[in-house]
């Protein structure tokens, strides 16, 4: 099972499970994790150390290359 923060596989014997009041289910390899997500609020998709961030990252320089060869495409 992966990180609910960081996206990295929690190796068995490892990590821990954080459950809110609600019941939503989270799972963190480290402490550091725990702490960005729950007590600092941070969105793994900002935090730059994240596999999310790396992500969107990707996702969005995609959608901007296809962007720009839209554009390219109007001017021809
Ligand atoms: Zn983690």
């Amino acid at each position: 099972m992966g990180c609910s923060f960081c996206g990295k596989n929690i190796p068995r014997g490892t990590g821990f499970m954080f459950v809110r009041k609600t019941g939503q289910v989270y799972t963190f390899c480290s402490r550091k994790c725990e702490h960005n997500m729950i007590h600092l609020e941070r969105q793994s998709r900002k935090t730059r150390w994240t596999k999310e961030f790396a992500k969107t990252k990707a996702s969005n320089l995609s959608i901007r290359e296809h962007a720009q060869k839209a554009k390219e495409n109007v001017k021809e």
